[in-house]
């Protein structure tokens, strides 16, 4: 099959080439590839990008699928350009933190994703005997909460639960993440009443900080690969930045809600837009993108973190649930602001966080990579709309946000997930092929 005349997008660059694909894999990039024939794809007009990465969501099967399943996230991630994703050891039930819990949420990911997945286990007080059989089991890494989770069954990680954490993960040659919002600073700036205000108020960038400093600090000393994941900051960013810069293997994320929203937006948006962290100033906001742009910053990630909608509404913020749905418009949502180069989309919603954790034949268009594509119509703008979320629960905060983009098809390994995809979407170990 050979993918024709389309325009194609990678980090490295922006090409009119034909794309060859043969069982599954890419075999050839080109001008004017071979014969046309019957198979071949007409992507005249359209832009082919990497299939997308996501390596920050919460699909929640087994046990909590009445907030997202796994077969409605994939779709919805196969609908936004996305080919692969990484779930969390949370909010599933149980959580992913032994070697049975994730056995079960591997067969549920088996049965039922329509695209390529990996897990994350979980890192909390007490489980460190269990961290080796994790890894055996194919974790992509682990993640652990500095302060509480918002689920009694994942407890947070106190500095020295941490640090016992690393040496172990370390000696694995795996990976950590960290929910980084001081416990400390947080009990510092306790409620002091119902409101989106006080919500603000108790979460503030100090937290982030302080323990994305902390979690630095520990991971050099341990020599324990660090990811600090939803950094909502620009300062959070800058510190991660200045470690690498000394020789800590530390790397962030954000998420398109850090970048499209701040402070200011919380009290008109309502429950569906809490999330911790919160939103930020105008000046975190810009910095980040900032930071994208310069390369400083690799990732944009989702945090698809769903519930009920009865979850999300309520006067008591501080009893909502603290989490975005978001999953299917990421790309979209960064194309429309047109503050990153198409290549920088590329590279920070795929290529990038393809490297960083070893998703090996992933995140570019390249010979002997896996065809994963996205095949875009760009000139199509069009707004997020709750009829076209394909979530469990179909709502989301950026309903009414221009998008830019219409998805023709995503394929994963050459064949075809969106629109229509069947559950055939394969188990990805770090550093070996799906
Ligand atoms: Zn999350």
């Amino acid at each position: 099959m050979i993918i024709r005349g389309g325009t194609v997008v990678t980090a490295r660059g922006v090409d009119l080439v034909d794309i060859e694909v043969t069982d599954g894999l890419i075999t050839a990039v080109g001008a004017d590839l071979g014969t046309p024939a019957g198979g071949d794809i007409d992507a005249t007009g359209l832009h082919v990008f990497p299939g997308g990465i996501d390596s920050h969501v919460h699909f929640n099967e087994p046990g909590r699928t009445e907030w997202e399943t796994i077969a409605h996230g994939s779709a919805a991630l196969a609908a936004g350009g996305y080919t692969t994703f990484i779930d969390m050891p949370l909010n599933s039930l149980p959580v992913t933190v032994a070697g049975p819990a994730f056995d079960a949420k591997l067969a549920a990911m088996r049965r039922s994703s329509i695209v390529d997945f990996g897990l994350w286990a979980g890192l909390v007080p007490g489980n460190t005997t269990h961290l080796a059989e994790l890894v055996e089991r194919g974790a992509m890494g682990f993640k652990a909460f500095m302060c509480p989770s918002g689920i009694e069954e994942f407890p947070a990680c106190d500095a020295r639960a941490l640090r016992e954490g690393m040496r172990h993960i370390s000696a694995l040659d795996s990976i950590l993440l960290v929910h980084a919002e001081s416990p400390e600073v947080l009990k510092a700036y306790a409620r002091e009443s119902l409101g989106a205000g006080a919500f603000l108020a108790s979460r503030p960038p100090l937290a982030e900080f302080q323990a994305i400093d902390t979690a630095l600090g520990l991971a050099a000393e341990a020599g324990c690969r660090l990811h600090v994941v939803h950094v909502s900051t620009t300062r959070g960013a800058q510190l991660v930045r200045a470690a690498q810069a000394r020789g800590v293997d530390a790397s962030a994320e954000t998420c398109p809600h850090y970048l499209l929203y701040t402070d200011s937006d919380l009290e008109r948006l309502g429950g569906t837009g809490k999330s911790t962290p919160p939103f930020r100033s105008a000046r975190d906001r810009d910095g980040l993108w900032q930071m994208l742009a310069a390369e400083e910053l690799p990732m944009v990630v989702s945090d698809h973190s769903p519930s009920t909608l009865a979850l999300k509404q309520g006067t008591d913020f501080f009893k909502i649930w603290g989490g975005i749905s978001g999953c299917q418009s990421t790309r979209q949502l960064l194309l429309a602001e047109g503050r990153l180069e198409l290549t920088t989309v590329a590279a920070v919603t795929a290529t990038n966080v393809a490297r960083r954790f070893g998703l090996a034949g992933k995140g570019d268009i390249a010979p002997g990579f896996d065809a994963d594509l996205w095949l875009v119509d760009l000139g199509h703008d069009d707004v997020v709309r709750r009829e076209d979320l394909l979530y469990r629960n179909p709502f989301s905060v950026h309903e009414g946000l221009r998008i830019r983009g219409r998805t023709v098809r995503t394929l994963v390994r050459g064949r075809t997930a969106y629109p229509g995809g069947e559950p055939a979407g394969r188990f990805i170990r770090p550093g070996a092929r799906s």
